[in-house]
């Protein structure tokens, strides 16, 4: 290796770019190759253009589900809005320029910092050469160019940062008008008047709320007992009983099996033969890892059953000066852990201190209304004995800025250990949960006690004063549990 490091990073998504930033920053010679701009999905399709469009779907909600609680007098003058309850409306057309406008914009400012920054960015699609490590121990990368050229770039260290894209059923095929992925949805000019939602997890879920928010009738097709299987089920309860309440279908155990296209309508085949009808249909089945035919295996980077790349906390791959990152390695799909993989790999390579991946610090945030925010050990950790935790659970209708504001769902839940008290993991189920956890997240990651959480100042009143009252109700459980 000579005194610079060259560094190839394929893939410009949070996992790729951040890595470019660090690694630059750190003096190796960095290019990034990306395929369809900088920020990747997590930017253009979807990250970034559902937390916009969610942006408008909440307002709605904030307005609709209190606004006559708080005194707030609207005349009805909407006539085009067919929900009986509903007196304002959205524009779709004009929601989705502001989310692709947003999207682009971002987009144009990574690209801005990354190459301000030093880093050469290649338009394509990046692939390992066939040759395998040359006697320097750098390999080559191939680019294949939008314009059917092919460059060859040589590397001390490559990054894989490719992401994943919507998983697709055979007998279900998007057509991009009433059959959607997620990627798809931003190109509607109207709202979806029956929207049928195909799979109940994070992004499901996320999109049934935003599509009722905006005024769709939505059925939710869910093949597990309930919403959100992988989260807190005592949050995912709350969820679904909202969703109910506001009038969502929410079909439970529920197999779609076929969806086809008639005209202007889709109609959903469920397992049992139940054929649901609507006006759309959107997709959300989880993701492939764009693995396929990049010269992995052949490099002997492993991969498991799903293409997902094998790496350890530190992104190694177990190819030499092979690391990845993101998406594409299945660890754990969020844009913040992405990023993280992808400056722990620079670190690593580049010599500097690294922190091995911990994901028992992650915060992640379900942005529903109510918001489901998460970080650190979870009740199905304590149940499998994994965790040994005592928990409290404050509901939110207890909370004087709740009731102020007419926030009825939601509640804090914290974990604690039995002996210590070191605070090991929490639950915020409220409108702007994802703010709400991070002195949780805080907490956790810095092993601070229920005693310090409980002493420091809340604002009163404040939805975060329950955190602290859920701390100090916790010292008196741990205490009680130590003394019996
Ligand atoms: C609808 C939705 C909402 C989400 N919301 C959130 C959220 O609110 N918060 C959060 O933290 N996470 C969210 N996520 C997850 C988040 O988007 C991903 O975890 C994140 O995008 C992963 O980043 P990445 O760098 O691995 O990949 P990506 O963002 O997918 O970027 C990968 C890039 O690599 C490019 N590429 C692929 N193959 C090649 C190749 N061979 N050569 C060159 N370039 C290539 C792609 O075109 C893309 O530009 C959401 C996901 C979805 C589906």
């Amino acid at each position: 290796m000579g005194d610079v490091t060259r560094i190839v990073i394929i893939g410009g998504g949070p996992g790729g770019y951040e890595a470019a930033l660090v690694a630059a920053q750190l003096g190796a010679e960095v290019t990034v190759v990306d395929r369809d701009g900088l920020g990747g999905s997590a930017v253009l399709t979807d990250c970034v253009p559902s937390k916009t469009l969610i942006a408008t779907a909440e307002v709605m909600t904030t307005f609709d589900s209190s606004y006559e609680e708080l005194g707030i007098i609207v005349a009805d003058d909407t006539p085009h809005i067919d929900t009986p309850a509903r007196v304002v409306g959205v524009d779709l057309g004009k929601v989705n320029r502001r989310v692709k406008r947003l999207a682009i914009a971002q987009s144009h400012d990574i690209t801005q910092s990354v190459t301000r920054a030093g880093v050469t960015v290649l338009r394509g699609r990046g692939r390992l050469g066939t040759g395998g490590q040359a006697a320097d121990g750098s390999r080559e990368v191939l680019v294949d160019a939008p314009d059917g050229s092919v460059q060859s770039v040589r590397a001390d260290a490559v990054l894989i940062a490719t992401g994943a894209h919507p998983r697709e059923l055979p007998d279900a095929q998007p057509d991009g008008e009433r059959i959607l992925t997620w990627t798809q949805v931003y190109d509607l000019e109207e709202l979806p008047r029956e929207l049928i939602v195909v799979g109940s997890g994070v992004t499901g879920a996320e999109f049934a709320g935003a599509y009722q928010a905006l005024g769709s009738r939505v059925t939710l097709v869910s093949s597990r007992d309930r919403v959100l299987p992988g989260e807190d089920p005592d949050a995912a309860e709350v969820l679904e009983e909202v969703f109910r309440r506001r009038g969502m279908n929410v079909m439970s155990r529920s197999r779609a099996e076929t969806v086809k296209r008639i005209g202007d309508t889709v109609e959903v085949t469920l397992s049992d033969g139940t054929v649901i009808e609507g006006t759309h249909c959107l997709m959300a089945v989880g993701s492939i890892p764009n693995t396929a035919e990049m010269g992995l295996e052949e490099a002997g980077v492993k991969l498991n059953d799903w293409g997902q790349i094998q790496v350890d906390r530190v992104s190694r791959t177990s190819a030499p000066g092979v690391y990845a990152a993101g998406d594409c390695t299945g660890v754990f799909m969020l844009a913040s852990v992405a990023a993280m993989q992808g400056r722990i790999a620079m670190y690593h390579v580049l010599g500097d201190a690294v922190q091995p991946l911990n994901l028992k610090t992650v915060a992640s945030n379900v942005f529903t209304d109510p918001e489901i925010a998460t970080v650190g050990y979870t009740a199905a950790d304590v149940k499998c004995g994994k965790m040994d935790a005592v928990e409290v659970k404050l509901p939110l209708r207890g909370n004087p800025r709740a009731k102020m504001q007419g926030i009825r769902d939601g509640f804090v839940k914290l974990f604690c250990r039995p002996g210590t008290g070191i605070v090991v993991g929490g639950v915020v189920v409220a409108p702007r949960a994802s703010e709400l956890i991070h002195p949780i997240a805080l907490a956790v990651d810095a092993n601070l006690t229920v005693e310090q959480v409980a002493s420091a100042f809340t604002v009163y009143p404040s939805v975060s004063g329950s955190t602290a009252e859920a701390a100090r109700q916790l010292h008196i459980r741990k205490r009680d549990a130590g003394e019996s």
